[in-house]
């Protein structure tokens, strides 16, 4: 629960783009709430965001010998706090930009916010195959997050579907426990940088079926996934693929429906903001982050975005 009615920023979010926005905001007195995020609904939409469901982190600048995903989080909401951020639980469900200063819904609580700076990332795509929710939500079998559940695989046959850099960490990281490890793509080359591709290559453990895609779940609540129905994209035939897990690796989408005919965004619903800043099309609110970051979606350029938000908002205040 909120302490205060009315701030002068509320960040969206608490992935790489928020806190950082929320170490800037809170370092320059502007005493900003940091709405968290994850309220329950998805097991992989969590407060800390996309680095929570992944291990090493080799990237992320200052850590030479690499961090995991969660402590890096961590670390950061540490520092947001240490200069005076608060943070409530939960997502924003509803978001009127028309009044001033912003509305916001959190649960049965009502805030206003004189600046908004949307970090709401982005979480991950399924392929919409019939019974896909149900086998995800049951725990029949289907899962995007290796981190979470791939212990749950040990000795098992699982398949990860995608060709980006997510589809080459989780598969390498699936090796650890599955039997088996099967990279389905859907088509022949791969979009992930060549370092992680070539590392998943090198992996005796992982197959490959490329220019394939998936067509049907086989199994039930009592049995759970058993097989996968997958056709051959060149070929058109089909065939049934014993899997006991299948990991969906094929990107994400971004967190914007909210501001859905209030923010201007690009076709796949991405924030558009003007001139190399983080305005958007509304004058006091700010995105940063993969929200607005269809290219990069790294945790630095979140980290930079979300500084860059802070600072945009602070002089707009000011002025
Ligand atoms: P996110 O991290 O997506 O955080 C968004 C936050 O907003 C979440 O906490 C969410 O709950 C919250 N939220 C959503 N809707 C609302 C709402 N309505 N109200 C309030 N809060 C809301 N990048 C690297 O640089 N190095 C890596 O090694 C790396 N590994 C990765 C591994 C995996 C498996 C994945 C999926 C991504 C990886 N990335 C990596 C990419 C990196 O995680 C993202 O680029 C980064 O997390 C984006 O940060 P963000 O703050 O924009 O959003
Ligand atoms: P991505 O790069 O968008 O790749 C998604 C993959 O899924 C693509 O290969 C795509 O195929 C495939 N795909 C999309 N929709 C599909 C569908 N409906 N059916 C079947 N396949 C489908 O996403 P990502 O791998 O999650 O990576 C996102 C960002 O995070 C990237 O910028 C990446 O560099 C970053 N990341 C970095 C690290 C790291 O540095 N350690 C680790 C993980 C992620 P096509 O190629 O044919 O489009």
């Amino acid at each position: 629960m909120p302490k205060q009615n009315e701030y002068k920023v509320v960040i969206l979010g608490s992935g790489p783009a928020g806190l950082t926005a929320a170490i800037y905001a809170s370092r320059a007195s502007l005493e900003p709430l940091v709405v968290e995020g994850g309220d329950g609904s998805d097991p992989t939409d969590l407060p800390g965001g996309q680095l929570m469901l992944t291990t090493e982190v080799e990237n992320f600048p200052g850590f030479a010998e690499g961090i995991m995903g969660p402590e890096l989080m961590q670390r950061m909401r540490q520092q947001a706090e240490r200069f005076g951020a608060e943070f409530a639980t939960g997502a924003v469900r509803r978001a009127d930009l028309r009044q001033r200063p912003f509305v916001l819904e959190l649960g049965e609580s009502r805030v206003s916010a004189q600046t908004l700076i949307v970090a709401t990332g982005a979480r991950a795509r399924w392929t919409g195959l019939p019974d896909e929710l149900e086998f995800r939500t049951k725990g029949l079998g289907v899962s995007a997050c290796a981190t979470c559940d791939g212990f749950f695989y040990r000795g098992k046959q699982v398949l990860v579907v995608g060709g980006g850099d997510t589809a080459m960490e989780e598969a390498s990281f699936l090796t650890k426990f599955a039997r088996e490890v099967t990279v389905v793509h859907r088509r022949e080359g791969f979009r992930a940088s060549r370092i992680m591709l070539e590392k998943a290559r090198a992996n005796p453990r992982i197959a490959w079926l490329t220019d394939t895609v998936l067509e049907r779940y086989v199994g039930n609540e009592q049995t759970k996934l058993t097989g996968v129905v997958v056709r051959n994209v060149k070929t058109g035939a089909t065939r049934e693929v014993p899997a006991q897990g299948v990991f969906m690796a094929i990107g994400h989408e971004p967190n914007t429906a909210i501001f859905r005919g209030q923010l201007e965004m690009d076709e796949t619903g991405y924030l558009l903001t003007k001139d190399g800043t983080t305005a958007t099309s509304v004058p006091g609110v700010f995105a940063a982050g993969d929200v607005a970051d269809h290219r990069y979606r790294q945790a630095i350029t979140a980290a930079g975005t979300g500084c860059m938000a802070a600072i945009d908002a602070e002089r707009f205040l000011s002025h």
